[in-house]
C-alpha cells in the first residue's frame, strides 16, 4: 500500500503521498509467490498503516491467511499496523498460525491522553494497553515494539512523564524514539519545548527503553523459541529477537532452540 488516509496532527506523509491505496490481493499474492520461488523464506508485507488493507470485500486477515497458504513460506511479517485496525479476526489468525510472526512493531508515539488527543491518533492509552491485554492473551509471550516523540508541542512534565511509564507497561522490546520536530509552517504545530528539555527528555525516554529492552531479553531465557535461520549460527525469532547458537542451524530453515543466556540486544541459544 502507499500513502495514508489518518491525519495524524505531526505527519506530513497524508500531504505528500495521498490517501491510502491498496495493491489488490492478486498482486500481492504473485509478487510474494515469485519471491518465494526466489528462494525468500520470510514475507514482509509493508505500508504506514498496513492493516488498513482491504481489497474489494477481502479483510487484511484474509490477505495474510492467503499470503500464509503460499507454498514454502517459512514466516509472514507485516509493518508497520494501526491501533485502529486490528480485529477479532486479526487475533484469532494470530494465535492459530505459527507462521505468522508473534510480533508487532505498533508505533503509540505519546503515554499522555492528553498528547495523543492533540496529535489526532485516535485512541486513548487506556485503548492502546487494552489492545495490547487483548493480544498478549491469545498469544502468551508476544513481543511489541514501537514509536515514541518527545517535545511535542505543549509537552509538560506530566505528560512526559506518563510516556515514560508506557515504556514498562507496554512491555516494549524496543523504541525507535525521536524529538519532534515540524513538519509543517503552521504556527500551532511550532515546537514549544526548548532544545535542552527535549534532548533531555529524550536521553531519559532512552535509558528507560534500554532499561526495559533488558529485562524483556532476560524473560526469555529458559524459555523455547521458533527461530529462522540466516546462517548456521544465527537467526531471528518469530518474536524478532537476533539469536546466535554455537551450531546447529540450517540457513533458510526453522527450529527449536533453547534459550541459555542475553547479551545487550542478542539471545543466545541451543537448538534442540
Ligand atoms: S498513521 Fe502514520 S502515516 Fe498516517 S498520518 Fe499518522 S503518523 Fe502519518
Amino acid at each position: 500500500m502507499r500513502g495514508c488516509s489518518l491525519k495524524c496532527s505531526y505527519c506530513i506523509v497524508p500531504a505528500v503521498r495521498g490517501p491510502a491505496v491498496f495493491l489488490p490481493a492478486g498482486e500481492i499474492l504473485k509478487d510474494a509467490a515469485a519471491k518465494i520461488a526466489a528462494g525468500a523464506k520470510e514475507i514482509v508485507l509493508l505500508g504506514q498503516t498496513v492493516n488498513a488493507w482491504r481489497g474489494g470485500k477481502t479483510t487484511f486477515s484474509e490477505l495474510l491467511n492467503k499470503v500464509l497458504a503460499l507454498p514454502g513460506l517459512q514466516r509472514l511479517r507485516f509493518m508497520s499496523p494501526h491501533p485502529l485496525y486490528f480485529d477479532d479476526s486479526f487475533t484469532a489468525l494470530l494465535a492459530r498460525e505459527k507462521k505468522l510472526a508473534r510480533y508487532l512493531h505498533l508505533p503509540v508515539q505519546s503515554g499522555s491522553d492528553r498528547i495523543l488527543k492533540a496529535m489526532r491518533r485516535g485512541y486513548t492509552r487506556a485503548q492502546y494497553l487494552d489492545l495490547l491485554k487483548k493480544l498478549r492473551a491469545a498469544v502468551p509471550g508476544m513481543t511489541v515494539s514501537t514509536d515514541f516523540i518527545v517535545g511535542y508541542p505543549g509537552e509538560t512534565e506530566e505528560d512526559f512523564n506518563d510516556t515514560l511509564s508506557m515504556v514498562t507497561e507496554g512491555g516494549f522490546t524496543m523504541a525507535y524514539c525521536f524529538k519532534y520536530s515540524p513538519r509543517t509552517n503552521k504556527p500551532e504545530m511550532a515546537a514549544t519545548i526548548s532544545g535542552t528539555v527535549m534532548k533531555a527528555r529524550l536521553e531519559k525516554l532512552l535509558a528507560a527503553v534500554k532499561k526495559n529492552s533488558s529485562l524483556v531479553l532476560n524473560e526469555r531465557i529458559g524459555k523455547i523459541e521458533e527461530v529462522l535461520f540466516e546462517t548456521e549460527t544465527y537467526g531471528r525469532t518469530s518474536g524478532n529477537f537476533s539469536l546466535r547458537v554455537k551450531a546447529g542451524g540450517t540457513p533458510g530453515k526453522m527450529a527449536e532452540v533453547l534459550v541459555t543466556g542475553a547479551e545487550k540486544n542478542t539471545l543466545n541459544g541451543k537448538v534442540l
